[in-house]
């Protein structure tokens, strides 16, 4: 089966992993001016297995479950284990968070459970009945080194890595790339990550709901003591330790649309978590004179995240994209689904759904 792959990040590079773990040596195009400011670079990388929505919290753990189990991938990915919280606010369904920490327990043992506000105590004005989920073996990785060690690996088994950004890909399989030269395939993967839907528009296929947004944090010196990587869904602060004595946080930005290769950082919202990080975790001096801003976009899905969708019905040409500002946590179980579907041909998602 001649594959292509077109795009490089961590979604592409672990689906040509994947691919060539099954016998299959695709050919991945990258563009490597896209690839220094793509969402893998900037990622934050944090890791957990909980997410409210049990199919989310499913695919988290899995991979999760996965990376910790592999000394090569941990190394790989330059994995931290941190404990992870996840403040729920007080109206959150307690059933439902059981069952998923039963879920959790399965595949992580013993790491997640949950906690009441009393025991919170790194947080400042909890609203009354907040509730968290602490997890012991949770972390951090760089997707950007994970991405690259895969290609590696890729690469080393087989699969073919070209330098040369796509500029059309035809609906019957044909991919154009800037070089000038063109490759028929039986089947084209689009893991564009949030150039995605330029691309689609650009080259006639359909948008299937897949929109940009912008994700923005702020590495800055001060840290809360004892806290290791958290969300708290009440202010929607959230962050991880990022080196000694300096802590990465960020609030969610509502900039859609934006284009990925032509980002500003919205310094107002940079205000906000500042303002955010005083009240929340008394942090009165966080982000200190020497602090760096990071903007990126991700591609979002209408649902299901990063996972295969065709693009037309009966065409060989597919995206693998999707992340929705989470998918470091999920792309190691995202790739082996998309690279078992593709070798079955069971592409079960259109675009849109
Ligand atoms: C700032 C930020 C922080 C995040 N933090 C977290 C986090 O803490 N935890 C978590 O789980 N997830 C996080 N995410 C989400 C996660 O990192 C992304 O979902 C994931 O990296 C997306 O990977 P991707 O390969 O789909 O996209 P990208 O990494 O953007 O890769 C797309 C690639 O396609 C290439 N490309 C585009 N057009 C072409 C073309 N025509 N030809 C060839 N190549 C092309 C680009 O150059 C790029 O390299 C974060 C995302 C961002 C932006």
């Amino acid at each position: 089966m001649r594959t292509a792959i077109v795009g490089g990040g961590l979604a592409g590079a672990v689906l040509a992993w994947r691919l060539t773990e099954l016998g299959l040596t695709p050919t991945v195009f990258i563009s490597e001016q896209g690839r220094s400011a793509d969402a893998t670079q900037a990622s934050g990388g944090l890791l957990r297995g909980f997410e409210t929505d049990p199919a989310a919290a499913r695919a988290a753990a899995e991979s999760l479950a996965e990376l910790r189990g592999s000394p090569l991938l941990r190394g790989w990915a330059g994995y931290r284990e941190l404990d992870s919280t996840m403040v729920l606010p007080p109206d959150t369904d307690r059933s439902a968070v059981t069952a998923v920490l039963r879920l959790l327990d399965e595949l992580l043992p013993g790491s997640a459970e949950l906690r009441e506000l009393p025991d919170l105590k790194a947080f400042l004005g909890l609203p009354p009945g907040a509730v968290a989920v602490v997890e012991q073996q949770a972390g951090y990785l760089s997707p950007a080194a994970l991405r690259d060690a895969l290609l590696e690996q890729a690469v080393r088994a087989g699969a073919v890595l070209r330098p040369e950004p796509v500029v059309r890909v035809l609906p019957e399989g044909t991919v154009r790339t800037a070089a000038g030269t063109g490759l028929d395939c039986d089947t084209v993967v689009l893991a564009t990550g949030p150039w995605t839907p330029a691309l689609l528009a650009a080259w006639g296929f359909p948008g299937g709901g897949l929109r940009v947004k912008q994700i923005q944090y702020t590495l800055g010196r001060g840290a809360p003591p004892g806290l290791g990587a958290f969300v708290d869904e009440t202010s929607g602060l959230y962050g991880r330790p990022a080196g000694p004595g300096r802590f990465l946080l960020g609030l969610p930005t509502d900039r859609w649309g934006v284009d990925p290769a032509a980002l500003r950082t919205d310094t107002e919202l940079a205000q906000r978590v500042a303002g955010c990080a005083e009240a929340r975790l008394g942090l009165d001096s966080w982000p200190g004179p020497d602090a760096v801003t990071v903007a990126a976009a991700d591609c979002y899905a209408p649902s299901g995240g990063l996972r295969l969708r065709a693009c037309l019905p009966g065409s060989p040409v597919l995206t693998f994209t999707g992340g929705t500002g989470g998918a470091a946590k999920y792309a190691l179980g995202a790739g082996r689904s998309a690279a078992a579907a593709l070798i079955s041909g069971e592409i079960l998602t259109e675009m849109g759904s």
